[in-house]
């Protein structure tokens, strides 16, 4: 990885005072908006498979929920810390507002490294997890979601557990559920067909042919794999991807379904071979030249040290957070057009709102009016950032934090502040 040592939430902070100062937005506000509302740390005990018990360490953050009850993943991962989890948090906050759906900011994450347990370790920490952050979760005022490190089987044990406690099932005290109970159709495709979408507007805006267009995506998990399927079936061609075993490479294009196919049996791409596949690394694979990069990985990816190198024309932030602030201003110098997290990503969250509504009504949408309503809702929150950011001619990270900020701000105003 290019930089993980930076710290994700003085980077979201200073995205958020640049927006401020944009919109010249009440300094009381700004004290409000720059800050998470509520933190929970736990520390809590697991029994591992060898009788041994271990002590894990995990947060959930709520940043603002004036919009409505508070959204945001779950992550398992040995990076994760509390400022990673505040960042993440503040990021679901802008996000939920420019794609304008009723939420507020979370996010919650566990330090472990989820593919050094077994199922039944996996199994146990999450149900303990899920416990200890049950004060705060609920269907009416915080809903997690999976997030890296965490899938569907996850989020089943999560409502399973909150269920277990009520004495009935709550299908909409969490998204990203299987289908089988109370997950909604499209919502693992969700976030890689939101990249895609954004991806085909953002090309058609710059001229450049979505046929034909390489492509080099870092990360092979849930976004990047079907981001990578996504827009191979646009007919882009797709020449890198990468995981944490590593970059491969192939100028003539990739197999992508083999590629899944091969990490659905081997947890990663770890030991994939195919003719003509070069080896190289994420920092090599974030510089090869391309039309169309996707960081989907991790935060912190492209840096003031690497962004010089970058030979994008369209960089879609599938992960959130991987251009730090400086880095912004490299490639904004550069001319390369970067379509932000908050916009490019929010595919996930928008279909995770319609599970949460599904799941409420208890009534199903069809794949196809799920797949529609996402399109129409990418599709617009594309075009009003676009709208915004030619209007003040700047970045479209800034066209979108002040599309969103300003959501957010104008709810915060007219609910007052309690007392
Ligand atoms: P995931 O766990 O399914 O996949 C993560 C991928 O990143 C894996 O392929 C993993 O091998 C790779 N990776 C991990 N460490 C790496 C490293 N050091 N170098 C290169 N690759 C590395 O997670 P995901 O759900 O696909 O999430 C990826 C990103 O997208 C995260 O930033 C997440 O916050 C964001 N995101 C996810 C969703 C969602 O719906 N899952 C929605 C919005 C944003």
């Amino acid at each position: 990885m290019a930089d993980s040592h930076r710290n994700a939430f003085e980077n979201a902070q200073r995205q958020f005072d640049l927006a401020a100062e944009k919109l010249n937005l009440d300094h009381s506000l700004r004290r409000v908006l720059r800050v998470p509302q509520r933190e929970l740390s736990v520390n809590f005990p697991v029994k591992m498979d060898n009788g041994e018990i271990q002590v894990f360490s995990g947060y959930r953050v709520q940043h603002n929920v004036s919009r409505g009850p508070a959204k945001g993943g779950i992550r398992y991962h040995p990076a994760v810390d509390i400022d990673e989890v505040r960042a993440l948090a503040m990021w679901m906050t802008w996000k939920c507002a420019l794609v304008n759906i009723p939420y507020g900011g979370a996010k919650g994450g566990v330090i472990v490294d989820p593919t050094k347990l077994s199922q039944s370790e996996l199994e146990r920490l999450t149900r303990r997890f899920a416990t200890e952050i049950s004060i705060l979760v609920g269907a009416e005022k915080d809903i997690p979601a999976p997030d890296v490190g965490t899938n569907g089987q996850v989020m089943a044990w999560f409502m399973d557990t909150i269920s277990m406690h009520r004495g009935y099932t709550v299908p909409a005290v969490i998204t990203g559920k299987p289908v089988e109970v109370g997950g909604s159709l499209g919502r693992v495709e969700a976030t890689g067909r939101g990249v895609s979408i954004v991806a085909r507007e953002a090309a058609k805006h710059l001229g450049l042919r979505i046929e034909g267009a390489t492509v080099v995506i870092q990360g092979f998990g849930n976004v990047g794999s079907v981001t990578a399927d996504m827009m191979q079936r646009m007919g882009s061609k797709v020449i890198a991807v990468s995981d944490v075993s590593g970059g491969y490479y192939n100028r003539r294009g990739l197999n992508i379904p083999e590629m899944i196919a091969y990490t659905k049996q081997h947890r990663s791409l770890e030991g994939y071979q195919a003719e003509g596949i070069e080896r190289v690394s994420n920092n090599e694979l974030l510089e090869i030249e391309c039309d169309i990069l996707a960081p989907c990985a991790l935060e912190n990816q492209i840096t003031e040290e690497n962004a010089g190198r970058i030979r994008c024309k369209l960089l879609v932030e599938g992960a959130n957070g991987p251009t730090t602030p400086e880095a912004d201003d490299i490639l904004f110098e550069k001319g390369i057009f970067v379509v932000p997290d908050i916009l490019a990503n929010a595919g996930g969250v928008t279909v995770s709102y319609f599970e949460w509504v599904q799941g409420l009504q208890e009534f199903f949408w069809t794949e196809e009016e799920i797949n529609n309503k996402l399109e129409r809702i990418m599709q617009h929150s594309f075009e009003s950032v676009l709208a915004q950011t030619l209007k003040h001619k700047v970045s479209m990270r800034m066209g979108g934090y002040m599309v969103a900020v300003a959501r957010v701000a104008e709810a915060t105003q007219i609910r007052g502040i309690y007392p």
